[in-house]
């Protein structure tokens, strides 16, 4: 007897909820040689971490952190400012990428700002290597049903990321082709695309036109000049005869 999914005919796809713990506060960035952390712990191994360090606190309410349209998040981490004042408002905004344990509420959390650069930079490599079937992460997560939705719920922020990124179509991850191009990553909206925006795009015309007119420039002016005198000529002998 043949199987035929009935529910493919009702719905077109899986509804699933990802979503992370979030709501952080009191964010701030701190100078100076600090002891290892993970989470709250304070790890005796290893050597002190250099370099400004990402300071805050977890609200005593958390809230949640859901993803929206696809591949928005991703493209809003991939593509966004590694300095320290973009890495505070990014924190404040979303909280931090890793955690060690359950967010406790009202527990400080701390983190170099150089593990969350290091973080996007290999996020901005999994994007590349569009062959991301090379990839094994283990995300953790908790499959639960709440409120009558089935959701995943991951333990960090980095793991709804990765979510976010792999949930949408491999072909549309994309890598702006303008080389100064301020953010390159984006989510194409047919295979074709090569640009992540109509600025990238104008910018890749002008620069056709460029090469076209520093090949072929001097042969169009030729030409054209020989076509003028032509006409000119042929002008002056219409003249001559009384011609108008
Ligand atoms: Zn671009």
């Amino acid at each position: 007897m043949k199987y035929t999914p009935a529910i493919r005919q009702m719905s077109p796809g899986r509804r699933i909820d990802f979503c992370t713990l979030a709501g952080v506060e009191n964010i701030r960035s701190e100078q100076g040689t600090w002891p290892h952390v993970r989470g709250t712990t304070i790890l005796t191994s290893g050597a002190p971490d250099e370099g400004p360090h990402i300071v805050g606190r977890w609200k005593q309410q958390l809230t949640e952190l859901h993803l929206s349209g696809t591949g928005q998040l991703a493209y809003e981490f991939a593509n966004y400012r590694n300095d320290e004042q973009a890495i505070l408002r990014f924190t404040k905004k979303y909280g931090p990428l890793e955690r060690w344990g359950k967010p406790e509420p009202g527990k400080e959390f701390r983190f170099p700002a150089s593990e969350w650069q290091a973080h996007q930079k290999q996020f901005k490599q999994v994007w590349e290597s569009i062959e991301a079937g090379k990839l094994s992460a283990q995300i953790g997560n908790r499959l639960i049903i709440k409120n009558g939705h089935l959701r995943c719920e991951t333990r960090k922020l980095l793991g709804l990321l990765l979510a976010d990124l792999f949930s949408c179509p491999r072909e549309r991850l994309k890598k702006c082709c303008r080389p100064d191009c301020l953010t390159p990553y984006f989510i194409a909206h047919h295979l074709g695309q090569r640009f992540c925006c109509d600025v990238c795009a104008a910018w890749a015309q002008r620069k056709l036109k460029q090469q076209w007119w520093a090949e072929h420039g001097d042969e169009w002016r030729k030409a054209k000049s020989k076509r003028r005198t032509r006409l000119s000529k042929g002008r002056s002998k219409r003249t001559s005869r009384g011609e108008k």
